[in-house]
């Protein structure tokens, strides 16, 4: 069983990890455009040299840029699975992939939405406390240190970063609601989405995500 699925989930859902997780399965790409997006700018493609342009200049990179990226790397590799992460945004976007996929002879199989409250993602994501040392992320409620605000790994001092706030987080899931909204009615609408509870562990999240990918929806 081969599987095309866009994944949608709000910060803190435990999307990537998921994502990760299947990509680590035989011919499965993982196609975070995100990382995608640094990758050509840190090897100075002629796409990323057009991207950083646009960020440098404080703006955000247009769909066709993103779009075109999207096609190269799925032209490019034999992969008969893959799963799209942090894209489609918005509908424009939506439009332009089924496009570019018609194209191509191809359509999606699946819209996989990882639904968590918003209380639970709070939670979550004002925990985090990163190591001012190693880098290393730890959570208050759901990953705690032996000593409190001191790193395990490396006993580096652990911060509260200012995006790890409950205002600021409150703002990026409320933004993220609103941007996501007509984004599941598109893909409701046309029968792809499938909802998956991921406010439980993440190994129960990772078996309700398999039993889902293993029938085609769209
Ligand atoms: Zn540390």
């Amino acid at each position: 069983m081969s599987f095309r699925s866009v994944f949608l989930g709000p910060p803190g859902a435990g999307k990537g990890t998921q994502a990760l997780t299947v990509a680590s399965g035989p011919g499965v790409l993982h196609l975070s455009t995100g990382d995608m997006l640094r990758a050509h700018v840190s090897k100075g493609t002629e796409l990323g040299a057009q991207a950083k342009g646009f960020m440098d200049a404080g703006q955000l990179v247009p769909d066709a840029l993103i779009i075109a990226m999207v096609e190269e790397r799925l032209g490019g590799e034999g992969a008969n699975s893959w799963i799209l992460d942090g894209f489609p945004r918005t509908i424009p976007q939506a439009e332009a992939l089924d496009q570019s996929l018609q194209a191509a002879n191809a359509s999606l199989t699946h819209v996989v939405y990882f639904r968590v409250p918003n209380e639970a993602l709070m939670q979550r994501l004002t925990g985090r406390r990163t190591c001012g040392d190693c880098g290393a992320i730890w959570n208050v409620h759901t990953k705690p240190t032996q000593t409190e605000g001191k790193c395990d790994a490396c006993g580096g001092s652990l911060t509260h970063r200012s995006d790890d706030r409950p205002e600021a987080v409150s703002q990026r899931l409320e933004a993220y609601d609103k941007q996501t909204k007509p984004l599941l009615d598109f893909y409701r609408s046309k029968g792809c989405l499938v909802e998956i509870d991921a406010d439980r562990s993440p190994q129960e999240v990772s078996q309700e995500l398999s039993d889902a990918l293993a029938k085609e929806v769209c």
